[in-house]
């Protein structure tokens, strides 16, 4: 590795367009090149047929593709495949493919670990190491779509593997714009997905967005007595002025906010939690995500029953709202929600000793 080649992995095609220049090459490579590394899964220059031999060899002393290696790919019986990807520096990620939900999704990290510190989930008790640059984030997008078989067909994106997007708020947008170009994957952003804890400068910012994601707001208490105590950010970004940016959030005619909603047995999911919830969703064009908590030997919370999901739901719905109850999937290699930690090599954290002792 020559420490003057570019990675292209990091640049968007105006950028690689420049770039290419500034070399001395034509423009229009910077298209092939898209389409090579991200319709078809090629980032090796001399596998790209259509371009003579000779700018092959010059492009290859120029630039370079840096790009997730798969370290581990597991399958879980409900064919959720959690893949283990190696970064350039030695760190290690998790992104997981979910098929048929009803669309083929893939959940992508923005951050290796968060520093928000939700109190039920294990990503937060690993506290942030860094951020993922915006060629790692669409870099694992690349991986997932040709392991998965997925170049040629449309999937969703969810940004809610570990890490806060809206905490990277440069890379991730960044990310989305080099997978919605034409001459790579053509992401649509109605495809993918931003879930955030509410932090109120990046949503404001996301509102002037021209390529705009759906939003999905991590919300889990209905005071912020109780939010802070859950989702630590919420001293600093409260409810109503979540709500009231919520409100103001320019959303296309038929589209509308989600709310998460994590629910933790005899905490944040009795009777009057749900109307509670209702009454504050009033006027927004909401719907809201149930989420029985994923239980882990360190999380101090427990996963409520059905019939408690069940009756917080009913109560919702009873109130017009649009209410889905989260299928947890891939529990067996440990895939679901909150569950993203990595066991890497070296020096294991707390809850990547924690994630050891899990079956
Ligand atoms: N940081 C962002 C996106 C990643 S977390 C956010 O919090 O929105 C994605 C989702 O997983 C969030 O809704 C989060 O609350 C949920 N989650 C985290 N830990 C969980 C657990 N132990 N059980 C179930 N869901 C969990
Ligand atoms: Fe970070 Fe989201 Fe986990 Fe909270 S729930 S600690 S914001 S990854």
């Amino acid at each position: 590795m020559s420490a003057s080649r570019i990675n292209a992995a990091e640049l968007d095609v105006q950028e690689l367009e420049r770039a290419l220049e500034a070399r001395g090459r034509e423009r229009f490579h910077a298209r092939q090149l898209y389409r090579w590394i991200y319709r078809r899964g090629v980032a090796d220059f001399d596998a790209m047929t259509d371009l003579s031999k000779e700018l092959r060899g010059r492009l290859a002393e120029e630039l370079e593709v840096i790009t997730p290696r798969v370290v581990t790919d597991a399958q879980s019986a409900d064919g959720t495949r959690k893949f283990m990807l190696e970064l350039a520096d030695g760190r290690r990620i998790e992104a997981v493919f979910i098929p048929d939900t009803p669309a083929m999704t893939f959940c992508i990290p923005t951050q290796v670990g968060c520093a928000m510190g939700c109190g039920f989930c294990l990503t937060g008790k690993m506290g942030l190491v860094r951020n993922l640059t915006a060629g790692e984030i669409a870099g694992q997008v690349r991986v997932l779509a040709a392991a998965t078989g997925m170049l040629d067909h449309p999937f969703n994106i969810v940004l809610m593997g570990m890490g806060e997007p809206l905490h990277n708020y440069d890379n991730t947008m960044k990310a989305l714009r080099m997978l919605h170009s034409e001459h790579g994957l053509a992401v649509s952003p109605r495809r993918v997905t931003l879930s955030t804890v509410g932090i109120v400068p990046g949503l404001k910012r996301l509102a002037q967005e021209p390529l705009m994601p759906n939003l999905a707001i991590s919300l889990h208490a209905t005071t912020d007595e109780q939010r802070t105590e859950l989702v630590p950010p919420n001293r600093k970004y409260p409810l109503a002025e979540i709500l009231e940016t919520c409100r103001r959030f320019p959303l296309k005619r038929r589209s509308r906010i989600t709310f998460e909603y994590v629910m933790l047995k005899g905490v944040n999911d009795s009777m009057d939690d749900a109307r509670r919830l209702a009454r504050l969703l009033a006027g927004i064009k909401a719907k809201v995500n149930l989420i029985p908590l994923n239980p882990a030997p360190a999380i101090p919370y427990e996963r409520p029953s059905d019939a408690t999901v069940d009756r917080f739901a009913q109560i919702l719905a009873d109130r017009h709202l649009t209410v889905s109850v989260r299928k947890s999937r891939g529990q067996d290699i440990r895939a679901a929600c909150g569950q993203l930690i990595i066991e890497g090599t070296g020096r294991k954290s707390a809850a990547q000793q924690i994630a050891a002792l899990m079956p």
